[in-house]
């Protein structure tokens, strides 16, 4: 299968005409992910520096991540040994820290932690500067360049734990997932600061990997996926065409048995079916997701098409049966994988803040490369939701796994990965800076370029700039979204010349309208709304977006919560809490009533900070007492109940109140 991967040249196979290569195009944005000039994407991204997010929903967001969570990630990373670490690969006496503990081998991947985190203040530092970071920062940087080995090595696990064993252990190794880590931090470093130091660091490391298992050397791949999309970008930051050879290797070797079967099957590691070739989302989510973004990323680079629809192909079987209402991805706890098709127990979700966070970085791609808001609305619906429920209002305790309901018996569990509150940093910690990373390189997600003009997919109060061919046009918004769903639109600069303006209409929206401000109606529209026209300085437009509440119904085949329904409004997924049931009562024993009667509460602040609730007719059910819980098949038995008044709360909120109790499927009496 070698021969597939590496033979004829690497070359745009759609040409130019196709590649959506845009006038003007930039491709220096301040971003994760961007595109070269001959990629095959219809969208580009105009990255941070020209997306200013201010006061709203986001800011705030933002502002706890920079003053709180980046902060507390670093201590945490100096408490647990990561950095001790590196002083150790160089040279210091003492042993690996590995997250021990829990009885386990110690951890391979820490090294990642770190630099997710240096990932995430290089996209914080280049939208604002904040000194307090930089020395954090550099000692980071410092250790690492100390810590690498004169031939370009660099894996603290390896170089201290384990020497003499590198690249012995590919199935859990992780060398070329902390690798791929290394890259991206350095990406940003590169793009955001325009300091090299740590991208010389990731290329000499680079250059040793290629040495080993490049194309013509041995044959392998890393365990878990990471390095691929790493050096599509490392490829589209430096120009240097062998590493988008080296991705496009890694990602045509998988699939042909090269890892071998583990306890969960080839499945779980994606090495069960060749990417080209497989279905449907397998194994390990966070393993999925990393490796289709960076199948995404080789495929638009090189012009595959054929690979870029079996990229598409799993995300829309992923999106079909493998998703949880919040945009949560990968059932299992024992293996940290998707399930069958449509089994989505909520109690039992795992749904792995890392799985969202890479399902994410998924969509973004495939947005990119097709321009379809379908891709926007599911970013939307994990930011708002599965991803933004695993931080806690301090900006400094996490959820690890997000399930959909949560047992008011629940004994109180504090450890390991499925604790029933958020905890100050979880042993094994890749989400809390996977976390760090998203939220500051967020603002990139709201808005992106054409050759014909912008167009808006994340609806944030703000500034946003792009050049679009022949110039710079840009505009502001302001929002008090998610709460509301009017987003007032002002041109700051524009062109010469007519230029289209998008604006997504969430799949969830059943009436969006854009009107000018003379009352003019511009547009109405399903998917977007464009205008195209000669747009002025001072030109004003007001995008409104039915928030009605909304009661959701699963698929039937959905076993876990047939005969349930969930609220939802605009992008928020609602639970209810045992904090707000009658005193002694739990969500266990909540019914709606045959007439909800939902209602939008009125704006307010509590625990988990600004909300808007909704609340419904609800009955509070009589448990009957026999002694054994099921009964002979029959007619619906008809049990005391008592109508209540039920408040809930956005899922993103919840777990910040005394009671252990939450449900966001909730059941009807039929
Ligand atoms: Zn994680």
């Amino acid at each position: 299968m070698e021969s597939k991967s590496t033979t004829g040249p690497i070359a745009n196979e759609l040409g130019a005409s196709q590649s959506g290569e845009l006038p003007g195009a930039d491709t220096s944005a301040v971003a994760p992910v961007v595109p070269t000039r001959e990629a095959l994407v219809r969208l580009r991204p105009i990255g941070l520096v020209n997306a200013r997010v201010e006061s709203d929903f986001w800011a705030e967001r933002l502002r706890t991540n920079l003053e709180r969570t980046i902060p507390h990630g670093a201590s945490m990373l100096e408490a647990c040994g990561n950095l001790t670490n590196f002083e150790l690969a160089a040279g210091a006496e003492g042993r690996y820290h590995g997250a021990e503990g829990d009885g386990g081998n110690p951890a391979p991947f820490l090294d990642s932690d770190v630099y997710k985190w240096l990932e995430a203040v290089g996209w914080t530092l280049a939208q604002e500067e904040r000194s307090e970071l930089r020395p954090l920062a550099e000692r980071m940087i410092g250790l690492a360049a100390r810590a690498q080995r004169p031939d370009g090595y660099l894996d603290t696990f390896y170089q201290v734990a384990k020497p003499g064993d590198e690249f012995s252990d590919m199935e859990w190794g992780h060398e070329l997932y902390v690798a791929g880590h290394l890259i991206q931090a350095a990406v940003a470093w590169k793009r955001g600061l325009g300091d090299e130091r740590l991208l010389q660091i990731a290329e000499r490391f680079v250059e040793r990997i290629e040495a080993e298992l490049g194309p013509g050397r041995r044959e392998a791949i890393c365990g878990h996926p990471e390095f691929e999309m790493a050096l599509v970008e490392l490829y589209r930051t430096t120009g240097e065409r062998r590493y988008l050879e080296l991705a496009r290797t890694l990602v045509d070797r998988r699939g042909h048995g090269l890892l071998g079967s583990c306890r969960y099957g080839a499945r779980f590691w994606q090495d069960h079916q060749t990417v080209r070739s497989a279905p449907e989302p397998a194994g390990h989510a966070v393993r999925q997701m990393y490796l289709d973004a960076g199948v995404v990323d080789v495929a638009v680079e090189t012009g595959d098409r054929e690979l870029l629809d079996a990229a598409l192909r799993r995300w829309e079987a992923m999106q079909f049966s493998f998703t949880y209402l919040t945009g949560g991805l990968g059932v299992h706890h024992q293996d940290e994988a998707f399930g069958a098709p449509f089994e989505l127990p909520p109690d039992r979700a795992y749904t792995e803040t890392c799985a969202a966070i890479g399902g994410a970085m998924l969509s973004w791609r495939l947005l990119l490369a097709t321009g379809e808001e379908r891709f926007a609305d599911m970013i939307e619906r994990q930011a708002y939701n599965a991803i933004l429920a695993a931080l806690g209002p301090d900006g400094s305790s996490f959820f690890y796994s997000n399930p959909l309901m949560q047992r008011s018996t629940i004994p109180e569990v504090l450890h390991g990965i499925a604790t029933t509150r958020r905890i100050a940093w979880p042993r094994i910690a890749c989400c809390p800076p996977n976390l760090m990373r998203l939220i500051s390189s967020l603002p990139d997600f709201a808005v992106t370029a054409d050759s014909a003009g912008l167009q808006i997919h994340q609806f944030m109060s703000g500034t946003f700039s792009a050049t679009i061919g022949p110039g710079a046009v840009s505009f502001s918004s302001r929002t008090e979204y998610p709460w509301d769903g009017v987003v007032d639109i002002e041109i700051e600069t524009s062109i010469d010349e007519a230029w289209t303006l998008s604006m997504r209409v969430p799949s969830w929206c059943a009436k969006a309208v854009a009107t000018f401000a003379d009352g003019r109606l511009s547009g109405e529209g399903r998917d977007r709304i464009e205008i195209r026209r000669r747009w002025k300085q001072g030109d004003r437009l007001r995008l409104e977006l039915d928030m009605s509440p909304r009661i959701t119904s699963p698929d039937p085949r959905i076993d876990a919560v047939r005969g349930c329904v969930a609220l939802e409004r605009g992008p928020l997924v609602y639970a209810v809490e045992d904090a707000d049931m009658p005193s002694g009562a739990s969500v266990e024993s909540l019914e709606l009533a045959d007439s909800p009667n939902v209602r939008i509460e009125a704006r307010e602040a509590g625990e988990s900070g600004e909300m808007v609730r909704l609340s419904f007719d609800g009955r509070l059910r009589s448990e009957a007492e026999n002694p054994w819980p099921y009964r002979k098949f029959g007619p619906a038995m008809t049990r005391p109940s008592e109508p209540i008044r039920v408040r809930t709360l956005p899922y993103f909120a919840w777990g910040n109140r005394p009671g252990r109790g939450m449900r966001v499927w909730i059941p009807t009496q039929a």
